[in-house]
């Protein structure tokens, strides 16, 4: 057994304003936390290479990636701004390529072969950034970008999307949406007074893409025996029924309980039992092959110690964490919600077919170094 870890020292590089959550810290910190216990020697450390402009651009405007490296190359010890929450310093151009670039590579070794699985423990993260737009701590969005990649370069057709972080991934979501040759799954609390304020029950995708966009929106308080019994009663049987060729996990670890970025209750045994679930998934249904790459998780005292419950249980160890608690009311009443939405598509009578890719514009301008102006 064979778990890859994609990471850069180069990854550190990239800062947002003082006391900013989305901090090195966070990957500095895990990476401290694999090396003492020694935990690095087991894992295939495996270094990324940027993204290139022609993989940013399946998923974004050639406008959009001109915006960050334009606002990167003018910030030398300067901060830009693009919104409240996302800045801009000199090195997040060429980090955020990197990132991309290291899910790419995380993507292509699990695709080949090389290892079995694979965690990108990249930063920026990315599943907030849309077609135009960096936001959310987000400028590039990692996953679809080497989705985009492996349908482009290695003929993977179809690919499931796990995403456990606890906000919406508004970018993916944007990205795939009327594209039947992935699903896209978000269990995140709910948007109605949660960033990024979308992700609800009704938004299931358009067109060829309807009911290929899925959303668990849960309310604070909501933690393992809820995410465990979606994935058991509604998430598992519909992978099997797509059966995907790879399954990606947006991982982000801000769902935990002592996350205060949100109310969500998870613990480091729901997150075992997760991975295990989607490990065993994987395997039922595309040889195994999985990828897990890091999206939020702010909790710097227990951030590192979740990650390797993740990236050792990936690996094939196995932990004494029992889940505990009963299954919330409202999770029960989201899957009745979530049923019914769905009964109008016709999408889970017959396994689905390989469709369309979605709205990215393939030729979106000639580049010009257009400069958005701040919000
Ligand atoms: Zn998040």
């Amino acid at each position: 057994m064979a778990t890859g870890l994609v990471y850069h020292d180069d990854y550190l590089k990239h800062r947002q304003v003082q006391h900013h959550p989305e901090c090195p810290d966070r990957l500095h910190l895990t990476m401290e936390h694999f090396l003492r216990t020694n935990f690095l020697d087991m894992l295939e450390q495996m270094a990324p290479k940027p993204a290139t402009v022609e993989d940013l651009t399946r998923v974004h405007t050639r406008e959009h990636v001109e915006y960050v490296r334009c606002l990167s190359e003018r910030g030398s010890g300067m901060f830009s701004v693009i919104d409240s929450d996302t800045y801009v310093c000199k090195d997040t151009f060429e980090v955020a390529r990197l990132a991309a670039g290291g899910v790419i590579e995380a993507g292509r070794a699990v695709w080949t072969g090389e290892v079995d699985n694979c965690f990108a423990l990249v930063r920026p993260p990315g599943h907030h950034a849309s077609l135009n737009q960096a936001t959310g701590f987000c400028y590039f969005d990692n996953a679809a970008v080497m989705i985009k990649h492996l349908q482009a370069n290695y003929g993977v057709r179809k690919v499931f999307i796990f995403d456990w972080d606890a906000h919406a991934p508004n970018g993916t979501m944007g990205t795939f949406y009327k594209d039947p040759s992935v699903l896209n799954m978000s269990i995140h609390q709910d948007p109605h007074s949660f960033y990024p304020g979308t992700g609800f029950i009704e938004q299931i995708g358009e067109g060829a893409g309807k009911g290929y966009t899925i959303n668990f929106p849960v309310p604070g308080g909501t933690g393992d025996p809820d995410y465990v019994y979606f994935i058991e009663k509604f998430v598992a049987p519909r992978v099997r029924k797509f059966k995907p060729d790879i399954i990606v996990v947006a991982a982000g670890q801000d769902s935990h309980f002592s996350d205060r970025i949100s109310q969500l209750n998870v613990t480091d045994a729901g997150f075992a039992r997760m991975t295990e679930m989607m490990v065993e998934l994987a395997r039922e249904v595309c040889g195994g092959k999985i990828v897990l790459e890091l999206e939020g998780g702010y909790n710097l005292a227990t951030l590192p110690q979740t990650n390797y419950i993740i990236v050792s249980t990936l690996l094939g160890m196995r932990h004494s964490l029992k889940i505990e608690g009963e299954v919330m009311t409202s999770t029960k009443d989201i899957l009745n919600k979530l049923e019914d939405t769905l009964k109008a598509s016709t999408l889970w009578r017959e396994a689905p077919e390989y469709g369309e890719s979605g709205e990215v514009d393939k030729n979106p301008g000639k580049g010009a170094c257009r400069i958005k102006p701040p919000l």
